[in-house]
Protein backbone atom coordinates (compact mmCIF):
# COMPACT_ATOMS: atom_id res chain seq x y z
CA UNK A 1 0.00 0.00 0.00
CA UNK A 2 1.28 3.36 -1.48
CA UNK A 3 0.31 6.31 0.63
CA UNK A 4 0.40 10.00 -0.85
CA UNK A 5 3.90 11.38 0.41
CA UNK A 6 2.32 14.71 2.82
CA UNK A 7 3.11 16.99 -0.37
CA UNK A 8 4.83 20.45 0.61
CA UNK A 9 3.96 20.34 4.03
CA UNK A 10 7.47 18.73 5.85
CA UNK A 11 10.92 19.43 4.67
CA UNK A 12 11.39 15.90 5.39
CA UNK A 13 10.18 12.32 6.07
CA UNK A 14 10.58 8.93 7.32
CA UNK A 15 9.52 5.92 5.14
CA UNK A 16 8.77 2.34 7.04
CA UNK A 17 9.40 -0.89 4.95
CA UNK A 18 6.56 -2.98 5.60
CA UNK A 19 8.58 -5.97 3.57
CA UNK A 20 11.36 -5.03 6.05
CA UNK A 21 9.31 -5.56 8.85
CA UNK A 22 7.54 -8.28 8.09
CA UNK A 23 11.06 -10.26 7.43
CA UNK A 24 12.40 -9.20 10.33
CA UNK A 25 10.18 -10.44 12.62
CA UNK A 26 10.08 -13.81 10.51
CA UNK A 27 13.53 -13.98 11.60
CA UNK A 28 13.03 -13.11 15.25
CA UNK A 29 9.98 -15.98 15.41
CA UNK A 30 12.27 -18.21 14.00
CA UNK A 31 14.62 -17.96 17.13
CA UNK A 32 12.06 -17.90 19.25
CA UNK A 33 11.25 -21.23 20.80
CA UNK A 34 7.60 -22.57 20.87
CA UNK A 35 5.09 -20.67 23.00
CA UNK A 36 6.62 -17.76 23.44
CA UNK A 37 5.42 -14.44 23.23
CA UNK A 38 7.11 -11.39 21.52
CA UNK A 39 5.89 -8.03 23.22
CA UNK A 40 6.99 -5.67 20.83
CA UNK A 41 9.01 -2.43 22.99
CA UNK A 42 7.53 1.07 21.39
CA UNK A 43 8.92 3.03 24.29
CA UNK A 44 10.31 6.29 22.92
CA UNK A 45 7.84 6.83 19.97
CA UNK A 46 8.99 3.66 18.59
CA UNK A 47 12.79 4.34 18.75
CA UNK A 48 11.69 6.98 16.32
CA UNK A 49 9.65 5.18 14.20
CA UNK A 50 6.29 6.45 15.23
CA UNK A 51 3.79 5.25 16.90
CA UNK A 52 0.69 5.91 15.24
CA UNK A 53 2.27 3.80 12.04
CA UNK A 54 4.53 1.44 13.93
CA UNK A 55 1.82 -0.15 16.40
CA UNK A 56 -0.77 -1.17 13.22
CA UNK A 57 1.96 -2.21 11.36
CA UNK A 58 3.33 -4.70 14.04
CA UNK A 59 -0.07 -5.89 14.74
CA UNK A 60 -0.35 -6.76 11.02
CA UNK A 61 3.17 -8.62 11.69
CA UNK A 62 1.11 -11.14 14.41
CA UNK A 63 2.18 -8.57 17.53
CA UNK A 64 -0.67 -8.16 20.32
CA UNK A 65 1.95 -7.04 23.12
CA UNK A 66 3.13 -3.66 23.31
CA UNK A 67 5.90 -2.78 26.02
CA UNK A 68 6.20 1.17 27.05
CA UNK A 69 7.74 3.12 29.44
CA UNK A 70 5.46 5.36 30.61
CA UNK A 71 1.32 6.30 31.37
CA UNK A 72 1.05 8.61 28.18
CA UNK A 73 3.15 6.36 25.75
CA UNK A 74 0.52 3.60 26.70
CA UNK A 75 -2.55 5.73 26.18
CA UNK A 76 -0.54 6.40 22.72
CA UNK A 77 -1.59 2.40 22.28
CA UNK A 78 -4.72 2.38 23.43
CA UNK A 79 -5.19 5.23 20.61
CA UNK A 80 -3.37 3.85 17.16
CA UNK A 81 -3.72 -0.11 18.12
CA UNK A 82 -6.42 -1.58 15.54
CA UNK A 83 -6.83 -4.26 17.80
CA UNK A 84 -8.85 -3.86 21.37
CA UNK A 85 -7.33 -7.04 22.80
CA UNK A 86 -4.13 -6.21 22.19
CA UNK A 87 -2.47 -5.85 25.26
CA UNK A 88 0.05 -2.71 26.45
CA UNK A 89 2.51 -3.38 29.29
CA UNK A 90 3.83 0.29 31.06
CA UNK A 91 7.46 -0.81 32.23
CA UNK A 92 8.34 2.05 34.20
CA UNK A 93 6.65 5.53 35.06
CA UNK A 94 3.07 5.45 36.00
CA UNK A 95 2.00 7.94 39.09
CA UNK A 96 -0.19 6.51 41.99
CA UNK A 97 -3.14 8.93 40.61
CA UNK A 98 -2.97 7.59 37.24
CA UNK A 99 -3.48 3.79 38.35
CA UNK A 100 -6.83 4.05 38.22
CA UNK A 101 -6.94 4.69 34.88
CA UNK A 102 -4.34 1.82 33.70
CA UNK A 103 -6.69 -0.54 35.80
CA UNK A 104 -9.99 0.83 33.88
CA UNK A 105 -8.17 0.67 30.69
CA UNK A 106 -6.61 -3.52 31.28
CA UNK A 107 -3.44 -2.06 30.78
CA UNK A 108 -0.35 -3.72 32.34
CA UNK A 109 2.03 -2.47 34.55
CA UNK A 110 5.30 -3.42 36.27
CA UNK A 111 5.24 -3.12 40.00
CA UNK A 112 8.20 -2.31 41.65
CA UNK A 113 7.89 -1.09 45.39
CA UNK A 114 4.83 -2.09 47.76
CA UNK A 115 3.52 1.45 48.25
CA UNK A 116 2.21 0.71 44.54
CA UNK A 117 0.75 -2.57 45.30
CA UNK A 118 -1.37 -0.89 47.72
CA UNK A 119 -2.22 1.68 45.68
CA UNK A 120 -3.16 -0.84 43.25
CA UNK A 121 -4.75 -3.00 45.37
CA UNK A 122 -6.80 0.33 46.76
CA UNK A 123 -8.00 1.49 43.31
CA UNK A 124 -8.90 -2.05 41.62
CA UNK A 125 -10.96 -2.34 45.27
CA UNK A 126 -13.12 0.76 44.29
CA UNK A 127 -13.47 -0.43 40.46
CA UNK A 128 -14.06 -3.22 41.63
CA UNK A 129 -11.77 -4.58 38.79
CA UNK A 130 -8.22 -6.45 38.52
CA UNK A 131 -4.96 -4.67 38.08
CA UNK A 132 -3.12 -6.92 35.82
CA UNK A 133 0.80 -6.81 37.30
CA UNK A 134 4.23 -7.72 36.36
CA UNK A 135 6.39 -8.37 39.42
CA UNK A 136 9.72 -6.84 38.83
CA UNK A 137 12.77 -8.79 40.24
CA UNK A 138 15.89 -6.95 41.68
CA UNK A 139 18.40 -8.97 40.42
CA UNK A 140 21.15 -6.83 40.24
CA UNK A 141 20.62 -4.04 38.01
CA UNK A 142 19.70 -1.35 40.34
CA UNK A 143 17.60 0.60 39.06
CA UNK A 144 14.21 -0.60 40.53
CA UNK A 145 12.40 -4.22 41.00
CA UNK A 146 12.13 -5.86 44.41
CA UNK A 147 14.88 -6.84 46.50
CA UNK A 148 15.08 -10.02 47.85
CA UNK A 149 13.83 -9.58 51.65
CA UNK A 150 10.44 -8.58 50.24
CA UNK A 151 9.97 -11.48 48.13
CA UNK A 152 8.16 -13.76 50.15
CA UNK A 153 6.22 -10.66 51.92
CA UNK A 154 5.65 -9.12 48.16
CA UNK A 155 4.14 -13.12 46.92
CA UNK A 156 2.01 -13.45 50.20
CA UNK A 157 0.16 -10.85 49.91
CA UNK A 158 -0.67 -10.83 46.16
CA UNK A 159 -1.89 -14.11 47.05
CA UNK A 160 -4.59 -12.81 49.30
CA UNK A 161 -5.30 -9.65 47.37
CA UNK A 162 -6.49 -12.49 44.06
CA UNK A 163 -9.57 -10.30 43.29
CA UNK A 164 -7.97 -7.21 43.12
CA UNK A 165 -4.73 -8.49 41.89
CA UNK A 166 -3.76 -10.93 38.42
CA UNK A 167 -0.77 -11.13 38.30
CA UNK A 168 0.69 -11.03 34.49
CA UNK A 169 4.40 -11.93 34.69
CA UNK A 170 7.75 -11.78 36.98
CA UNK A 171 10.36 -10.27 35.43
CA UNK A 172 13.62 -8.58 35.51
CA UNK A 173 16.34 -6.90 32.87
CA UNK A 174 19.66 -7.65 32.34
CA UNK A 175 22.52 -4.75 33.01
CA UNK A 176 23.78 -4.52 29.20
CA UNK A 177 23.58 -8.03 27.87
CA UNK A 178 24.98 -6.68 24.45
CA UNK A 179 28.22 -6.90 25.89
CA UNK A 180 30.47 -9.79 27.35
CA UNK A 181 32.01 -7.50 29.50
CA UNK A 182 28.66 -8.08 31.27
CA UNK A 183 29.27 -11.75 31.44
CA UNK A 184 29.53 -12.28 35.14
CA UNK A 185 26.99 -9.60 36.32
CA UNK A 186 24.30 -11.11 33.69
CA UNK A 187 25.24 -14.47 35.42
CA UNK A 188 24.69 -13.25 38.81
CA UNK A 189 20.98 -11.86 37.89
CA UNK A 190 20.36 -15.24 36.39
CA UNK A 191 21.26 -16.69 39.68
CA UNK A 192 19.53 -14.25 41.76
CA UNK A 193 15.96 -14.04 39.39
CA UNK A 194 16.29 -17.73 39.27
CA UNK A 195 15.89 -17.92 43.30
CA UNK A 196 12.74 -15.64 42.94
CA UNK A 197 11.08 -17.63 40.61
CA UNK A 198 11.93 -20.23 43.42
CA UNK A 199 10.15 -18.82 46.05
CA UNK A 200 7.49 -17.90 43.93
CA UNK A 201 7.30 -21.25 42.97
CA UNK A 202 6.32 -22.07 46.61
CA UNK A 203 3.64 -19.87 46.95
CA UNK A 204 2.11 -19.34 43.85
CA UNK A 205 -0.29 -22.62 42.65
CA UNK A 206 -0.08 -21.40 39.22
CA UNK A 207 3.13 -19.63 37.87
CA UNK A 208 2.66 -16.58 36.06
CA UNK A 209 4.55 -15.86 32.58
CA UNK A 210 8.45 -14.88 33.08
CA UNK A 211 9.94 -12.80 31.06
CA UNK A 212 13.57 -11.33 31.00
CA UNK A 213 15.23 -10.99 27.98
CA UNK A 214 15.44 -7.44 25.51
CA UNK A 215 16.82 -7.99 22.18
CA UNK A 216 20.22 -8.74 23.20
CA UNK A 217 19.36 -11.12 25.63
CA UNK A 218 17.38 -12.81 23.27
CA UNK A 219 19.83 -12.81 20.49
CA UNK A 220 22.42 -14.85 22.71
CA UNK A 221 20.91 -16.34 25.31
CA UNK A 222 18.17 -18.81 24.09
CA UNK A 223 17.94 -20.20 27.58
CA UNK A 224 16.60 -17.31 29.13
CA UNK A 225 13.39 -16.75 26.75
CA UNK A 226 10.95 -17.98 29.06
CA UNK A 227 7.65 -17.20 28.64
CA UNK A 228 7.67 -13.92 26.47
CA UNK A 229 11.05 -11.50 25.42
CA UNK A 230 10.50 -8.20 24.96
CA UNK A 231 12.21 -6.77 21.53
CA UNK A 232 13.28 -3.54 20.75
CA UNK A 233 15.92 -2.63 18.71
CA UNK A 234 15.96 -5.78 16.73
CA UNK A 235 12.71 -5.50 15.33
CA UNK A 236 13.19 -2.00 13.91
CA UNK A 237 16.54 -4.18 12.02
CA UNK A 238 19.37 -3.25 14.18
CA UNK A 239 21.85 -5.11 16.15
CA UNK A 240 21.82 -4.23 19.85
CA UNK A 241 25.52 -4.01 19.35
CA UNK A 242 28.50 -5.22 17.29
CA UNK A 243 29.16 -8.01 19.62
CA UNK A 244 25.54 -9.42 19.53
CA UNK A 245 26.00 -9.52 15.32
CA UNK A 246 29.53 -11.25 15.22
CA UNK A 247 28.08 -13.60 18.17
CA UNK A 248 24.89 -14.21 15.32
CA UNK A 249 27.51 -14.43 12.41
CA UNK A 250 29.83 -16.42 14.04
CA UNK A 251 27.02 -18.94 14.91
CA UNK A 252 25.85 -19.32 11.33
CA UNK A 253 29.47 -19.17 10.15
CA UNK A 254 29.62 -16.36 8.24
CA UNK A 255 27.47 -17.57 5.22
CA UNK A 256 27.26 -14.82 2.24
CA UNK A 257 23.90 -13.25 3.14
CA UNK A 258 24.09 -13.59 6.86
CA UNK A 259 22.75 -10.51 8.11
CA UNK A 260 19.05 -11.38 8.51
CA UNK A 261 17.60 -7.82 9.64
CA UNK A 262 16.07 -5.41 7.40
CA UNK A 263 16.47 -1.58 8.20
CA UNK A 264 12.41 -0.44 8.96
CA UNK A 265 13.43 3.08 8.55
CA UNK A 266 14.54 5.18 5.96
CA UNK A 267 14.53 9.21 5.83
CA UNK A 268 14.16 11.09 2.92
CA UNK A 269 14.35 14.97 2.06
CA UNK A 270 15.41 16.50 -0.75
CA UNK A 271 17.56 19.06 -2.66
CA UNK A 272 16.41 22.34 -2.10
CA UNK A 273 18.57 24.35 -4.15
CA UNK A 274 22.33 24.17 -6.03
CA UNK A 275 24.63 26.73 -6.86
CA UNK A 276 28.36 26.80 -7.30
CA UNK A 277 31.01 28.33 -4.81
CA UNK A 278 34.82 29.41 -6.03
CA UNK A 279 37.92 28.13 -4.66
CA UNK A 280 38.74 29.58 -1.48
CA UNK A 281 35.14 30.94 -0.60
CA UNK A 282 34.08 29.94 3.35
CA UNK A 283 30.57 28.07 2.81
CA UNK A 284 28.43 28.68 5.81
CA UNK A 285 28.48 30.53 9.26
CA UNK A 286 31.89 31.43 9.68
CA UNK A 287 35.08 29.95 9.06
CA UNK A 288 34.25 25.90 9.17
CA UNK A 289 34.67 24.92 5.73
CA UNK A 290 36.46 26.91 2.99
CA UNK A 291 35.99 25.75 -0.54
CA UNK A 292 39.47 23.80 -1.99
CA UNK A 293 38.40 24.01 -5.31
CA UNK A 294 35.76 25.55 -7.43
CA UNK A 295 32.40 23.68 -5.45
CA UNK A 296 29.13 22.99 -6.60
CA UNK A 297 26.98 22.22 -3.85
CA UNK A 298 23.47 21.57 -3.06
CA UNK A 299 21.46 22.88 0.29
CA UNK A 300 19.63 20.18 1.87
CA UNK A 301 16.20 21.73 4.29
CA UNK A 302 17.00 19.57 7.21
CA UNK A 303 19.30 20.47 10.51
CA UNK A 304 19.31 19.99 14.06
CA UNK A 305 16.07 20.79 14.72
CA UNK A 306 15.26 17.53 13.07
CA UNK A 307 17.64 15.96 14.54
CA UNK A 308 20.55 15.91 12.44
CA UNK A 309 22.84 16.73 15.08
CA UNK A 310 25.70 19.52 14.72
CA UNK A 311 28.59 16.84 14.97
CA UNK A 312 27.87 15.77 11.62
CA UNK A 313 29.57 19.18 10.80
CA UNK A 314 31.91 18.58 8.24
CA UNK A 315 31.92 14.96 8.86
CA UNK A 316 28.40 13.47 7.77
CA UNK A 317 27.32 12.46 4.39
CA UNK A 318 23.75 11.82 2.42
CA UNK A 319 22.59 10.12 -0.51
CA UNK A 320 21.55 11.96 -3.83
CA UNK A 321 21.50 9.92 -7.69
CA UNK A 322 22.93 6.86 -5.47
CA UNK A 323 26.22 8.73 -4.15
CA UNK A 324 27.25 10.41 -1.66
CA UNK A 325 27.56 14.16 -0.67
CA UNK A 326 29.51 15.35 2.33
CA UNK A 327 28.51 17.80 4.36
CA UNK A 328 30.52 20.82 3.90
CA UNK A 329 30.15 23.51 6.70
CA UNK A 330 28.30 24.04 9.91
CA UNK A 331 25.13 22.20 10.46
CA UNK A 332 22.68 24.38 10.86
CA UNK A 333 19.40 24.87 12.76
CA UNK A 334 17.48 24.11 9.56
CA UNK A 335 19.63 23.31 6.67
CA UNK A 336 23.02 21.31 5.56
CA UNK A 337 24.88 22.33 2.71
CA UNK A 338 26.65 19.10 0.75
CA UNK A 339 29.34 18.61 -1.39
CA UNK A 340 28.14 17.75 -5.40
CA UNK A 341 30.87 18.60 -7.30
CA UNK A 342 31.66 15.14 -8.63
CA UNK A 343 27.71 13.60 -8.80
CA UNK A 344 26.61 15.07 -12.27
CA UNK A 345 23.55 16.52 -12.74
CA UNK A 346 21.98 17.08 -8.99
CA UNK A 347 19.11 19.12 -9.93
CA UNK A 348 16.76 20.93 -7.11
CA UNK A 349 13.93 18.27 -5.97
CA UNK A 350 16.22 15.26 -6.47
CA UNK A 351 15.57 12.60 -3.34
CA UNK A 352 18.36 12.92 -0.05
CA UNK A 353 18.61 10.16 1.84
CA UNK A 354 19.86 11.17 5.40
CA UNK A 355 19.58 7.19 7.01
CA UNK A 356 18.71 4.12 4.65
CA UNK A 357 19.43 2.97 1.23
CA UNK A 358 19.78 4.64 -2.12
CA UNK A 359 21.08 2.88 -5.17
CA UNK A 360 23.76 0.37 -4.06
CA UNK A 361 24.50 2.65 -0.92
CA UNK A 362 23.35 2.70 2.44
CA UNK A 363 23.92 5.32 5.24
CA UNK A 364 23.53 3.66 8.42
CA UNK A 365 22.54 5.24 11.83
CA UNK A 366 25.57 4.06 13.31
CA UNK A 367 27.66 5.68 10.36
CA UNK A 368 25.27 8.58 10.43
CA UNK A 369 26.41 9.28 14.03
CA UNK A 370 29.43 7.55 15.25
CA UNK A 371 31.08 4.63 14.61
CA UNK A 372 29.30 2.55 17.44
CA UNK A 373 26.19 0.84 17.47
CA UNK A 374 24.78 1.66 21.14
CA UNK A 375 24.31 5.35 19.71
CA UNK A 376 21.30 3.92 17.47
CA UNK A 377 19.11 4.03 20.49
CA UNK A 378 19.83 7.47 21.17
CA UNK A 379 20.00 8.84 16.96
CA UNK A 380 16.67 6.95 16.38
CA UNK A 381 14.63 8.04 19.81
CA UNK A 382 16.10 11.57 18.80
CA UNK A 383 14.61 12.21 15.49
CA UNK A 384 11.44 13.86 16.56
CA UNK A 385 7.60 13.01 16.18
CA UNK A 386 6.28 15.73 13.71
CA UNK A 387 8.27 14.65 11.26
CA UNK A 388 5.89 12.67 8.87
CA UNK A 389 6.30 8.51 9.26
CA UNK A 390 4.99 7.17 5.68
CA UNK A 391 4.36 3.23 5.42
CA UNK A 392 5.50 1.73 2.27
CA UNK A 393 6.14 -1.83 0.80
C1 LIG B 1 13.97 -0.85 26.35
C2 LIG B 1 13.71 -2.09 27.06
C3 LIG B 1 13.70 -3.31 26.38
C4 LIG B 1 14.05 -3.45 24.91
O1 LIG B 1 15.45 -3.33 24.73
P1 LIG B 1 16.13 -3.57 23.29
O2 LIG B 1 17.57 -3.63 23.57
O3 LIG B 1 15.77 -2.39 22.45
O4 LIG B 1 15.56 -4.83 22.75
C5 LIG B 1 13.36 -4.44 27.11
N1 LIG B 1 13.07 -4.37 28.44
C6 LIG B 1 13.10 -3.20 29.12
C7 LIG B 1 12.77 -3.19 30.58
C8 LIG B 1 13.42 -2.04 28.46
O5 LIG B 1 13.46 -0.89 29.13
Amino acid sequence: MKHEIPESLQPSYIELSRSALVKNFEFLKSRAKSGVRISSVIKGNAYGHGISSFIPLAESCGINHFSVFSADEAEGVLKFRSDPDTDVMIMGMIRDDELSWAIDNGIEFYLFEMGRLDRAIEAAGKLNKRAKVHLQIESGMHRTGFEKKEWEKLFEKIKSHEDEIEIKGICTHYAGAESVANFFRIQNQNRIFKEALETAEKIFDNMPPIHASSSAAFLTMPDKQYDMVRIGIAQYGFWPSRETYMHHAKANEFEEDHDPLRRVMTWKSEVMSTKWVNAGEFIGYGNVFMAGRDMRIATVPIGYTHGFGRNLTNSGHVLIRGERANVSGLVNMNMITVDITDIPNVQKGDEVVLIGKQGEDEITVASFGEMTNNLNYEILTRLPASIPRVVVD
